[in-house]
């Protein structure tokens, strides 16, 4: 079992580059384990047992098991996570044909990365492109991911910055930009990225109408360590927990409970969009889904107050070279078990009672745990908890699983810590 899910999730990060591809390959677990889709659009018709997912924005995606007792009556049982990944988005127009015929690509940050470990490393595009369709309001959505190294982002060779390795200040507009190809004229370089796409899609470049299109790195997941004790990936944060949630989901439905493993987009930007965890989405589903079962809106409000949630999101893990960065008593380290994560000013909504029962499931499911605070003096980050919290009434959790190098273009992950989540993660769900 260890090396199954341990293989289903490097094989998962590799169809995964970004968050529509991400989507796509929950789609398919999901659809592997029997779930169906039912579309927001669709009515809501819904009956103990069922399995159903459905997407948002092709960036988002919500799985849901239909337990046998009234909502009102065993609340929900949710996990959540983030589908999208600090990098690079390609700007409309991106093409930059320089000195010597050779063009780079106009990108846009995205998030927070470690910028300067995404140089000199082959990278290639993934996404979703928007064709043309019947009219103007009904377009065609198709995903891309080009599957071979295409671009790189140089860095300026030691020679000309002696200074470099005493710390060098990077600009996202002049220092980040990749390399894509070397042309004979301009005409070559005109469009370029639109042809690329149009021939990996095999439509006209006329129909294309639109991209969302991001960089990856496309050296392969993998474990390293004496005893491969430790994945090597980009994106680790946050979708190996919505690997970890969605295996468990597929495996794991409790037959009393509704269970709903919910991986929003853009949590890296705030969670402030349609797709976010800051929209109504997720609450406006599970009021359908009572309402869809023959409940009243007052029993949405008691099925809310029997609700728990675990808001999965990774947490830093001890870094040996930087003791003085953590906090004095709380060294959660790789591959001594999922984090629960505590901030007195609230950036996360644990509190003792919610920390008890997280607690409690790793305890049942014979997993370790430990404790993740911040240094005192160090701000630290936010994530998805508090945020859901302002849109569902509902009590929670927030967790994850401790990673080394958060947002570089590679994160260092354990590969016991990944399977003592999915065994958690499978303990709530039963
Ligand atoms: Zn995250």
């Amino acid at each position: 079992m260890k090396t199954d899910y341990l293989q289903s999730l490097l094989k998962f990060m590799d169809n995964s580059p970004c968050n529509f591809l991400a989507v796509e390959s929950i789609k398919g677990m999901l659809e592997d384990a029997g779930f169906k889709e039912l579309p927001l659009s669709n009515k809501f018709a819904i009956k103990s047992g069922d399995k159903f997912y459905f997407a948002k924005n092709d960036s988002a995606i919500f799985a849901v098991t239909v337990g046998s007792k009234p909502e009102a009556e065993t609340g929900f049982k949710i996990i959540a996570a983030h589908s999208d990944s600090p990098g690079f988005r390609i700007k409309p127009h991106g093409e930059m044909l320089c000195e010597g015929g050779i063009v780079k690509l106009n990108t846009e940050v995205y998030g927070g990365p470690i910028l300067y470990t995404w140089f000199d490393r082959p990278l290639s595009i993934a996404g979703r492109v928007i064709l043309k369709g019947e009219d103007a309001l009904h377009v065609v959505t198709r995903t891309i991911k080009i599957d071979r190294p295409l671009l790189q982002i140089a860095h300026l060779a030691i020679h000309f910055n002696r200074a470099v390795n005493e710390g060098n200040k990077l600009s996202k507009q002049k220092d980040m930009l990749p390399i894509i190809a070397h042309v004979n004229d301009k005409l070559e370089a005109d469009n370029m990225l639109l042809k690329l796409v149009a021939e990996q899609l095999n439509v006209a470049i006329d129909d294309i109408l639109d991209f969302d299109l991001l960089l990856y790195d496309t050296t392969p997941a993998c474990t390293f360590g004496l005893h491969d004790e430790f994945i090597s990936c980009g994106r680790l944060d946050d979708l190996s927990m919505a690997h970890a949630a969605i295996t468990a989901i597929t495996e794991c439905a409790d037959r009393d409970t509704t269970c709903v493993t919910a991986i929003f987009d853009n949590e890296e930007t705030g969670s402030g969009t349609k797709q976010g965890a800051g929209s109504p989405v997720l609450a406006n589903a599970l009021r359908r889904l009572v309402e869809a079962r023959g409940g009243s809106f007052d029993d949405f409000g008691r099925a809310l107050q029997r609700t728990f949630m675990v808001s999965a999101d990774n947490a830093h893990a001890f870094h040996p070279n930087y003791a003085e960065k953590f906090d004095p008593t709380n060294h959660p380290s790789l591959g001594g078990g999922p984090c629960i994560k505590i901030n007195s000013n609230c950036k996360y909504m644990t509190d003792a009672h919610s920390a008890a029962i997280f607690k409690n499931l790793c305890i049942e499911a014979g997993s370790p745990y430990q404790y993740f605070v911040n240094h005192s003096d160090v701000a630290g980050g936010s994530t998805l908890g508090n945020i859901l919290t302002a849109q569902i009434d509902i009590e929670g959790v927030d967790v994850g699983n401790p990673l080394l190098a958060m947002h570089s273009a590679r994160e260092t992950a354990s590969v016991a810590d990944h399977l003592n989540m999915i065994a958690v993660f499978k303990k709530f769900f039963s």
